[in-house]
C-alpha cells in the first residue's frame, strides 16, 4: 500500500487520518502542535518532527491546514514538505485556499519533480470522521486516478473540476453560497423573533419550504439548539468568504452578497464568536455575546 504523509491534524485532519489508518495505509503525521498527534501514534501512525521529515518517505503527501499562511509555512517554510518530497510523489493540498497560492504551490511541487492536485473538500467534521466527504479536484486526470485508492476511504467521491486550481475555485464558489445562506438564515431568525413569530414554528416553515436547503436544515437545527461546538470555526468561514470575494474580483465579478456576509462574520468575530462554530453568526446578528466559560 502507498505510504502516506499527512500534515495538519485539526478538526478535519483528525477524521481523515483516522479513516486512512482504518483502511490500513502506512501513515506518518505532522502537526504544529505535536500533542494532537499523540492519539494517532497510539493507533499506529508514525509522528514526524517536521513536514520535511514526514514527506521524505511518502508516496502521497496530504495537507489539511487553516489558510494560505499555514499552507505556505508547512510546504515551503524551513524544513517544509516541498524540500522533503520524493520526485515521484503526489502532493495533495486539501485545505480551502486562494487559487493564487495554489498556483504558486503547484509550480514549486512540479519544479521539484512531484505531481500536484488541489483537492479541497465538502462535508464537515462528521463527514470527515465517517469518510463521506466529497473531494473537489484540480489537476491532471491521470494523477487523480493514481491516488483514488487513497482518497476513497475518506470520501464518497472525488470530482475532477478541471486543471490545477479548479478544485480551489469550486470550493470558494461553494462556500460563498454556504456563508451567504447561513447569514441570511441568522437574519431570518432575528427578524422572526423580533416581529413576534414563534422561532420554532418559523424555522419549521423555512426548513421544510422553498428555502430549506441541506445547509438551512443542518445549520438551522444547530441555531435552534444553540449548539456552537465546532464543526467549522466561524473565523475559517470568514476566511473563505474573503478568498471568494478576492478571487471573484480578479475575474471582474463583485460578490455583493459575500460582502454582506463578510461584514456579518467580522461583527461576529468582534463580538467573540470567531472560535465557535459558524452557526453562531445567528447569535451575533441577534446581538448576543458568548457567555464566559
Ligand atoms: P482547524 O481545526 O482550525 O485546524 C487547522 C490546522 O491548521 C491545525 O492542524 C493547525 O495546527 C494548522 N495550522 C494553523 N495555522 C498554522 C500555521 N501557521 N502553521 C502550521 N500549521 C498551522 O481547521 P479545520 O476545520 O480542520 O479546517 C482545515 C481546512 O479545511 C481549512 O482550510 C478549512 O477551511 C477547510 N475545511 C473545513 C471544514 C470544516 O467543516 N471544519 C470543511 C471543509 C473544509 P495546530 O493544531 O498546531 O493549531
Amino acid at each position: 500500500m502507498k505510504k502516506i504523509a499527512f500534515l495538519g491534524l485539526g478538526t478535519m485532519g483528525v477524521g481523515m487520518t483516522g479513516r486512512l489508518l482504518e483502511a490500513g495505509f502506512p501513515l506518518t503525521v505532522w502537526n504544529r502542535n505535536p500533542s494532537r498527534a499523540e492519539p494517532l501514534k497510539q493507533r499506529g501512525a508514525t509522528v514526524a518532527a517536521t513536514p520535511r521529515e514526514a514527506a521524505a518517505e511518502a508516496d502521497v503527501v496530504i495537507a489539511m491546514l487553516a489558510d494560505d499562511g499555514a499552507s505556505r509555512s508547512v510546504w515551503t517554510g524551513p524544513d517544509g514538505a516541498v524540500e522533503g518530497l520524493r520526485e515521484d510523489a503526489v502532493a495533495i493540498e486539501c485545505s480551502t485556499l486562494s487559487p493564487e497560492w495554489i498556483a504558486d504551490l503547484a509550480t514549486l511541487v512540479e519544479e521539484r519533480g512531484g505531481a500536484f492536485l488541489d483537492a479541497p473538500v465538502t462535508g464537515s467534521k462528521p463527514q470527515a470522521a465517517a469518510g463521506e466527504m466529497l473531494f473537489l479536484v484540480g489537476g491532471a486526470a491521470e494523477v487523480l486516478d493514481s491516488v483514488r485508492d487513497v482518497l476513497r476511504p475518506m470520501s464518497r467521491d472525488a470530482l475532477l473540476m478541471g486543471p490545477v486550481g479548479s478544485g480551489a475555485k469550486m470550493k470558494l464558489v461553494n462556500n460563498f453560497q454556504s456563508a451567504v445562506q447561513a447569514v441570511a438564515l441568522g437574519e431570518a431568525l432575528a427578524f422572526s423573533e423580533k416581529c413576534g413569530l414563534d422561532p420554532v414554528a418559523a424555522m419549521h416553515v423555512l426548513a421544510n419550504g422553498a428555502p430549506g436547503s441541506p445547509l438551512v436544515k443542518t445549520v438551522g437545527a444547530r441555531m435552534m439548539a444553540r449548539d456552537y461546538s465546532v464543526n467549522f470555526f466561524l473565523r475559517l468561514m470568514r476566511k473563505d468568504v474573503n478568498y471568494a470575494s478576492q478571487e471573484a474580483r480578479r475575474h471582474g465579478v463583485e460578490l455583493r452578497t459575500a460582502a454582506a456576509a463578510l461584514d456579518a462574520f467580522d461583527r461576529a468575530i468582534e463580538a467573540g464568536w470567531g472560535d465557535a462554530d459558524f452557526a453562531s453568526v445567528a447569535e451575533s446578528i441577534a446581538g448576543r455575546k458568548p457567555t464566559a466559560s
